[in-house]
């Protein structure tokens, strides 16, 4: 096997298989790298227990936190990346989240593109990963070029409940725009069966627009695209002028190997790319491969969430539960002038899912009753790019994530209005009484904030920009300091908003796609012309 391409991309996630989609079709030689394998299609897939209990797909890793404290990544190494185990709700950030917003707890800055560059993205991205939605329903949504191309997934009864009840308390309730293929209008035939297991698990059925179905699955039909499995990258090293990656590091079966490209490309999620680049210090790069700035592995963000969960007097037999969302206090409130957040929901809870350690139990109930009577709500706020937030390496190579929360006061304040909308719900059509009333004389909620290891929604670490000194990345995702060195996961957000990050991560590989293309044609051009005056001088 060669071992030189057009292109190589490291990791196959939402950002590198969306990329691999697009410059697939373009016949250049690309190489797809990937320290994970296929997940195996079995039962467990679906199983609570090996999937939430057993942890069956995660990754067995340690990293550290500041203190030096073990620390156990939720994240997942596998051709398609986390995708393969996310909830699929495929949001676009909102057109103010591309500029400077003031938060209670600071500033969130502005990206050097603008909601209009990223659009057409994020229509194509929509459209590629067969969004369900509605627009025209969230009162915050940006403007969109064109609709979604498949009905929003329908609420079961009980969450329908809710929607009108929100409504009827002034809210402007949604339904949550998902990758999944669901034909409700023909469920014998639908790819999707609407199961319970579908936020944390990958899919048995392949019916999840996951990016490995999407992306990677069609880039492979192609003969000019190969997979390397169980390739792990473990270092990039430099031309001696420090401005050209010539060797792409792997080692695979404990086996080195060296692989090279005109393009490179780090899609390896936001925690292990900043690792990778700050593995790949040298004489030239003294501080991590294209860190001049000193930005990489700066301003982890990863979103301030919480699961809450809401028990009521009805049960809740909600088997798909992710497809309700409340974005009203997203910017603010007529009390609250700062960014709160964004409500929806995580897959429906059960007994088994509780017993890993989620909340604790409510006096009186047991795990199986707290998830029969539950509302699973799940709360987004942004957490802001504070530069001691970050990615370093300790002196095994290990990764270390120091974290101090920022940014908390908007969380509190969302819990705070969930709970107090919860306690004025109306009398429940369906069981005729307050449903959403706690079994006991006050209503009850049982709320966990998702801790440091939790690291679903990672992104900033490698920011975008415009000036060198501040930013690791051009505006195209291209280091400044190494020509042929870009990266496409979540690292180059340099503000989170506080909706789901894969959409937008989905859309830049798309964007970042069409300017390698350009650039590779061009260069393609330019050595035809060289060698053409060759010929005239001789
Ligand atoms: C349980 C769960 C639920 C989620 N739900 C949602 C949701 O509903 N909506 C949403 O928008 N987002 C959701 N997310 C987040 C979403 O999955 C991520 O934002 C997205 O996958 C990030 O894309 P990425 O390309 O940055 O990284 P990833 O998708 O994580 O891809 C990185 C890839 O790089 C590989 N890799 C890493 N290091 C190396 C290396 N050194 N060498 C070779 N390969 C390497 C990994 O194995 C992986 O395949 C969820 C995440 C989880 C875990
Ligand atoms: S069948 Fe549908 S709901 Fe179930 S995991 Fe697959 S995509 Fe998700």
């Amino acid at each position: 096997m060669s071992s030189h391409y057009h292109v190589i991309i490291i990791g196959t996630g939402a950002g590198g298989g969306t990329l691999a989609y697009r410059l697939a079709p373009s016949g250049m030689r690309i190489l797809l790298l990937e320290r994970g394998d296929f997940v195996t299609r079995e039962v467990d897939n679906w199983s609570t227990r090996a999937v939430n209990v057993d942890g069956k797909y995660q990754t067995s890793e340690r990293w550290r936190d500041r203190a030096g404290k073990e620390l156990h990544p939720h994240t997942n190494y596998w051709v398609g990346g986390n995708t393969k185990f996310y909830g699929s709700a495929l949001f676009r950030l909102r057109k103010e989240d591309f500029g400077v917003v003031k938060h209670h707890g600071g500033i969130s800055p502005a990206w050097p593109i603008d909601y209009d560059e990223l659009e057409p993205y994020y229509t194509e991205a929509e459209h590629l990963y067969q969004v369900h939605g509605e627009r025209g329903e969230d009162p915050t949504e940006p403007t969109a070029s064109a609709p979604y191309r498949h009905p929003a997934v329908s609420h079961e009864p009980r969450l329908q409940q809710l929607s009108d009840d929100f409504t009827a308390l002034g809210l402007h309730p949604f339904h949550t725009p998902l990758g999944i293929m669901l034909d409700e209008k023909n469920r014998r035939q639908s790819r999707c069966i609407r199961c319970g297991t579908c936020d944390g698990h990958p899919c048995l059925v392949n019916a999840k627009s996951d990016a490995q179905v999407i992306c990677v699955d069609p880039a492979l039909k192609y003969p000019n695209v190969t997979l390397l499995t169980g390739a792990y990258v473990s270092r990039l090293e430099t031309d001696g002028s420090g401005r050209e990656v010539t060797r792409v590091i792997v080692e695979r079966n404990n086996v080195r190997e060296s692989y090279s490209a005109d393009i490179v490309v780090s899609s390896c999620g936001a925690i292990n790319s900043a690792a990778l680049l700050l593995r790949s210090m040298s004489d030239r790069h003294p501080r991590g491969l294209a860190n001049g700035s000193d930005v990489v592995g700066r301003h982890y963000m990863g979103h301030i969430n919480s699961v809450l969960m809401a028990l009521s007097r009805c049960p809740n037999p909600t088997i798909f539960q992710k497809s309700l969302a409340v974005n009203d206090f997203y910017f603010g409130s007529a009390d609250w002038k700062y960014p709160m957040g964004h409500i929806s929901f995580v897959g429906k809870l059960d007994g088994i899912t509780l017993s890993a350690g989620a909340p604790a139990i409510a006096p009186g109930w047991t795990l199986d009753l707290m998830a029969k009577h539950s509302l699973d709500f799940w709360l987004t706020s942004e957490d802001l790019p504070d530069p001691e937030n970050r990615v370093t390496l300790d002196r095994e190579g290990g990764i270390v994530l120091s974290y101090t929360p920022n940014n908390g006061e908007g969380h509190q304040r969302l819990i705070a209005k969930l709970e107090k909308l919860m306690n004025q719900q109306r009398r429940c059509p369906i069981h005729g009484r307050e449903c959403h009333q706690g079994l006991f004389s006050r209503n009850l909620f049982v709320g966990q904030r998702i801790p440091l290891a939790g690291v679903a929604h990672q992104n900033g670490t490698i920011r975008f920009g415009d000036d060198p000194a501040t930013s690791a990345l051009d505006r195209n995702c291209r280091a400044h300091e190494v020509d042929n060195l870009y990266v496409v996961d979540g690292s180059f957000f340099p503000s989170s908003g506080a909706v789901n990050p894969a959409l937008t991560i989905m859309a830049n590989a798309l964007r970042v796609g069409d300017h390698i293309l350009e650039r590779l044609g061009a260069k393609r051009e330019e050595k035809l012309t060289m060698s053409v005056q060759t010929v005239g001088a001789t």
